[in-house]
């Protein structure tokens, strides 16, 4: 891995041409798969042109990787999906925006779970991404390219998007940082949704510091996304501290039931480094957690199969051979272009949002959704921070969950009510056990990424896992 200091200091030394060279020879022999489109020719002009200009902005000429589910224009964009291949976005999001201000180098598209439903990049279209660690196990999901591509060095930062865990369960399960912030604090203007009232589009480093440097890029109003809050620009590097000192940390029992013996101690051992540094620890009740997984996917495949309604074989990639009427075509394009996981998700959805089931299905899981929030509102009255597992377990093998959707979805556990609540919540590496990563999350208020992200800074800095 290297951090975006180490890859401004190897610009310096050689050239920023020289430096992306390397990167896309290394990404060329790699076994990872963590990219569906590569942009060398731009990537590399880019380069030369800050080598004659000089650089500019917080992230002067550095690479970085986007997942493909973010419109960048002139660039290929396919959610990993047969149904957009060949689709190229006639305009930027948001944050494509941002990172060019800043004068950031795209170097390719990464691969992901098709259309972001999963947890563990297997149900691309492209094929799966493996786990730098261990080549036979997924790398998490459904960011699994972005966050493949930091661990295994081939870009220093890339964005995800976490709709019940996406940044955050790659980020544990390949040894990086990951972030989910607020509900409102980045854009989604550009982000092809899934389920947009759950998501945000995160950062991803090898460390705290380059996570926080890439939210200051992305993070801020955007009028063309209603949901985007009006806030003034942070800087959140410029904030980071190694202190936890009198800081109350919440340790929730609920998100440690059926976790893995490994994990629990792990991050058990976090929370008391953390304690040894000055913070203090009390167990906190989150008592309606048991029911936040069902509600997340009740909601998120209601919001799936209305989203996804826009990919009709007319507007966006793949198309018929043949001209047909508009309803043949719609069925048509929909049976060869969509996988089986999102045909599963638009069917399920379309159901708990049908007329005699809404109230019984998608109302519910709105009322349950409520009863998280507030549970997260409670629980930050009496403490700053909460600390949990990321995820259940560690990387698991490729094959070995995907012809059983509902264990997979159960791997969501600890990461959907942060997306029901809103609230933001950062996934650290916290150790190793036989050789595969595992993650700590650390759960804030609205708004809260300063603290979280400082006492993440606090904890890697200390923990020496990296
Ligand atoms: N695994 C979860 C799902 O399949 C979360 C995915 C995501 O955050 N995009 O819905």
């Amino acid at each position: 891995m290297m951090s975006v200091s180490e890859i401004k200091r190897r610009m310096e030394e050689e050239s920023a041409e020289e430096t992306i060279q390397s990167l896309f020879d290394k990404i060329e022999r790699s076994k990872l798969n963590a990219f569906i489109t590569l942009t060398k020719e731009q990537a590399l002009e880019e380069a030369r042109k800050a080598d004659k200009n000089g650089t500019r902005g917080l992230l002067g000429a550095v690479p970085i990787a986007i997942k493909d589910n973010i419109s960048t224009k002139g660039i290929q964009t396919t959610c990993a999906s047969k149904i957009l291949k060949g689709y190229v976005p006639p305009y930027d999001a948001h944050v494509i925006e941002r990172l060019k201000a800043e004068g950031a180098i795209i170097i390719g598209k990464t691969n992901m779970d098709e259309f972001a439903m999963g947890s563990s990049t297997e149900t691309s279209f492209f094929g799966p991404t493996r786990n730098p660690h261990d080549l036979s196990r997924v790398p998490g999901g459904s960011s699994g390219g972005s966050a493949a591509a930091v661990a295994g060095g081939e870009v220093p930062i890339a964005l995800g998007s976490d709709t019940g865990g996406s940044v955050r369960c790659p980020a544990s399960f390949c040894g990086v940082v990951g972030l989910k912030p607020t509900y409102g604090m980045v854009s989604r203007y550009g982000l092809i949704s899934y389920a947009n009232s759950l998501e945000q589009i995160g950062p991803f480093g090898c460390s705290v510091e380059d996570v926080a440097l890439l939210l200051d890029v992305i993070a801020g109003h955007d009028p063309r996304d209603s949901t985007s809050h009006v806030m003034k620009k942070n800087r959140y590097v410029d904030e980071l501290k190694d202190d936890v000192s009198g800081l109350k940390i919440g340790v929730p029992e609920e998100y440690f039931e059926g976790v893995d013996k490994d994990v629990d101690n792990a991050v058990r051992d976090g929370i008391t480094l953390l304690e040894e540094l000055g913070a203090s620890c009390s167990e906190v009740a989150l008592p309606h957690t048991k029911y936040a997984l069902a509600s997340y996917y009740i909601i998120a495949m209601s919001e799936a199969s209305s989203n996804l309604a826009r990919f009709d074989g007319v507007r966006y990639g793949l198309r018929l051979e043949k001209d047909k009427d508009w309803h043949t075509t719609f069925s048509e394009i929909r049976a060869e272009g969509f996988g089986e996981e999102v045909k599963r998700r638009i069917l399920l959805g379309t159901y708990a949002l049908s007329a005699g089931y809404y109230g019984r299905y998608y109302l519910k899981a709105l009322k349950v959704r409520t009863l998280i929030k507030q549970d997260f509102e409670n629980a930050f009255k009496k403490v700053d921070v909460l600390i949990t597992p990321t995820m259940p377990c560690a990387a698991f093998k490729i094959g070995e969950k995907i012809d059983d959707p509902l264990s997979l979805y159960l791997a969501d556990v600890n990461t959907v009510p942060m997306n029901l609540a809103g609230v933001p919540s950062i996934s650290v590496p916290c150790g190793f056990a036989n050789g595969l990563p595992m993650g700590m999350q650390i759960i804030g208020g609205h708004f809260d990424e300063g603290l979280i992200l400082r006492v993440a800074h606090t904890f890697e800095k200390h923990a020496g896992v990296a």
